[in-house]
């Protein structure tokens, strides 16, 4: 039974165009009501696929897609009560702000009087009064971002579908934008999945960051989470910002177990309820980039309860609030430390340098 909410659920889902290849494969996914989920990854992944079939432009091969609890596999977008927001905005470029909002409205076939009501309405939502006569080429992008929007959303779709909104902008406009687009998330109140496949873009908008690669999801969650306490190697490289070791773990006891790589030596790694530690066994852990502090060798040593690896230094960037110090240490990819300027400054490091990279054992997360 649909409850008209715009929560989505995908269950099974996998989408063959060619009747042997797979474009996305084994898609179980929930999206609350009301969420702004990104889907993220890299070109050709899957993202728009699982965009289409959720918008109604295309329906799997097999699974079943649910909105609101109801089977929408077959109907069309109309009848799901979805709508799509596209990278060029596919605005009418002869017809007005208000004639472009009202446009779907005039295809149903909706009386001029209630149809001037909700369009006056949503102008005014999104703030275009004063420019509802212009015609889109006399608006700035991000004026013309809103009547997108203002003209998806007057339809009243449970899910709001964005497919690479920001990407046609520069930088400084798609940030100005990306702040636009949550605001208008909140207003809305509906469900908003925004297609991208760049990281901090799915960051700083999404309730619900999907991380996907060749098909597949990799991880769904929160964006703190999947910053923070990323699943596998993939996920950790694909969000940025931490240092991934592989090594083979030694000693395992209580609370602590050791970990030892091909270019490093044996470092303390927390013991976690959730993962089974055995003396022998190959292992990924991410150290974040921010929670690495660089001492010199021969210093006050390693502080209790952390450990560390040993390495020169290969560069130095500055990046105005913290300095991104990149070592050989460690692994087969540099490894980068991002550290506070003023602690930076305290005892500057050059090119060359041996360092301790060092940080709390606990801090350290274990991958899948
Ligand atoms: P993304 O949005 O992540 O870039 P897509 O969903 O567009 O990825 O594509 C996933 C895979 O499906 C790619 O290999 C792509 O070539 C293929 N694909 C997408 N659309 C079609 C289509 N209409 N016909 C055939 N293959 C397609």
């Amino acid at each position: 039974m649909s409850t008209g909410k715009g929560d989505i659920e995908l269950a099974g889902v996998a989408k063959s165009y060619d009747g042997s290849t797979y474009a996305v494969d084994g898609i179980n996914l929930k999206i609350p009501d009301g969420a702004y989920c990104c889907l993220l990854g890299p070109s050709g992944c899957g993202k728009s696929t699982i965009l289409r079939m959720i918008a109604g432009h295309e329906d799997p091969t097999v699974g079943e897609i649910l909105i609101g609890g109801e089977d929408v596999v077959g109907l069309d977008p109309v009848e799901r009560r979805t709508a799509m927001m596209f990278q060029s905005y596919a605005l009418f470029p002869h017809l007005s702000v208000r004639d472009n909002i009202a446009f779907a409205l005039r295809v149903r076939g909706m009386a001029k009087g209630a149809r001037d009501d909700k369009v006056d309405a949503m102008i005014e939502k999104v703030q275009l009064g004063e420019f509802a006569n212009r015609l889109p080429a006399q608006l700035s992008g991000g004026q013309q971002q809103r009547v997108a929007l203002a003209r998806a959303a007057i339809t009243e779709p449970r899910v709001l579908l964005l497919d690479e909104p920001l990407s046609a902008l520069d930088e400084h406009l798609r940030i100005k934008m990306r702040a636009e687009l949550s605001r208008m998330q909140r207003d809305l109140g509906i469900t908003f999945i925004h297609v991208t496949h760049t990281q901090m873009e799915a960051i700083a908008l999404a309730d619900m960051v999907v991380v996907m690669d060749k098909g597949q999801i990799r991880q769904a969650a929160p964006a703190p989470e999947v910053y923070a306490r990323p699943r596998d190697r993939y996920v950790a490289e694909f969000i940025g910002g931490q240092n991934v070791l592989s090594g083979t773990i030694g000693q395992v006891n209580g609370v602590r177990a050791t970990l030892a790589g091909a270019r490093f030596s044996a470092i303390n790694i927390p013991i976690v309820q959730s993962r089974r530690l055995e003396s022998g066994q190959m292992l990924d852990i991410a150290v974040r980039r921010d929670d690495i502090d660089l001492l010199r060798p021969g210093g006050a040593g390693v502080p209790e309860g952390s450990t560390a690896i040993e390495g020169s230094v290969i560069g130095v960037e500055y990046q105005g609030n913290f300095v991104k110090v990149m070592l050989e240490a460690g692994g087969e990819d540099e490894f980068v430390a991002y550290v506070p300027e003023r602690r930076f400054f305290e005892d500057a490091l050059s090119i060359g340098d041996r360092v301790l990279a060092v940080w709390q054992i606990d801090h350290a997360h274990l991958l899948a």
